[in-house]
């Protein structure tokens, strides 16, 4: 069963905690074309990441990243490395953007992605997941200043933005053929459109939403999703890694695990997502949403 961390709020008042991890190297994505294991066991891994996602994924001016997923990723890979007597690898980062994962995984360029990266049947044809470590639901952005958009019946007409290649971009074409979608290439850029009133609200995983919001306190609201009074979607957050790479992905389970039982998870959460907007536990292991 998952369990509810925090409620969803309206208003994020948070600043997000400057916790920051070191970006090593400055390669542009060599492709090793190795596994997740056979990396870290050589001492050097390429990991997948957003970079414009605060208190998820951010690259900061000065090159280091922050956010959940860069800790999530760091610990599970430090977790393997250490399960197996081996040293601590050396991270390379690469920025991961929703349309590509999948083939930045196929093309052997990353090892492994966690990126607020729901884990679908489509996509578990292309890739393999450890996971889930993580469940969100979808939300809404909407400026502090506009907030007559209370929920999926006021979307009609409107002008909204997701990312080409997310699942909420999905969602939203194939539940609300009446609202205008305009589909970005980083929700970064939708936050701009957002805030300069060239679209009504940005729609994606309501994590992400509390980050922005976070960012800039005042300026925006998150709006909860729901439909029969449920949430809108689930989205279980996943690491990808080759297709059938089972050694990895049970290592990434048994390292998940541990994270949440050591209390890492929960500090992970404090640190990055302050206010906990929209993060819910999952089960690593349990894909059984997958049938539903
Ligand atoms: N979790 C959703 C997805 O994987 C939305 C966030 C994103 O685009 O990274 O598509």
């Amino acid at each position: 069963m998952n369990r509810a961390l925090r409620t969803l709020t309206t208003t994020a008042v948070a600043a997000l905690a400057a916790t920051t991890l070191v970006a090593c190297g400055g390669s542009e994505g060599e492709a090793s074309g190795d596994g997740l294991l056979a990396q870290i066991e050589a001492g050097s891994v390429t990991l997948g990441t957003k970079y414009d996602q605060p208190g998820l994924g951010l690259r900061e001016a000065d090159g280091t990243m922050s956010g959940l997923d860069v800790e999530v990723l760091t610990y599970v890979v430090n977790s393997i490395a250490d399960e197996n007597g081996w040293e601590h690898p050396e991270i390379t980062w690469r920025e991961t953007p929703s349309a590509q994962r999948e083939t930045l995984i196929q093309n052997g360029e990353v090892a492994a992605i966690g990126a607020t990266y729901t884990i679908n049947e489509s996509r578990s044809e292309a890739v393999s997941f450890g996971g889930p470590y993580l469940l969100t639901h979808q939300g809404l952005l909407v400026r502090s200043d506009a907030n007559d958009i209370a929920g999926l019946e006021d979307l009609d007409g409107r002008i909204l933005c997701s990312v080409t290649g997310s699942t909420p971009a999905q969602k939203v074409k194939d539940a609300l053929p009446g609202v205008q979608l305009q589909e970005y290439d980083t929700y970064s850029s939708c936050v701009e459109a957002l805030r300069n009133g060239n679209v009504d609200a940005l729609t994606t995983d309501a994590t992400i939403l509390g980050g922005y919001a976070a960012q800039s306190p005042g300026d925006f609201e998150v709006v909860e999703l729901e439909k029969d009074g449920e949430p809108f979607t689930n989205e279980n957050y996943g690491i990808g890694v080759q297709k059938d790479d089972t050694a990895a992905v049970d290592a990434i389970n048994k390292a998940l695990e541990a994270m949440y039982s050591d209390g890492s998870f929960q500090n992970f959460v404090d640190e990055n997502l302050e206010g906990g907007v929209g993060v819910n536990e999952a089960t690593p292991g349990d894909l059984s949403f997958l049938e539903s």
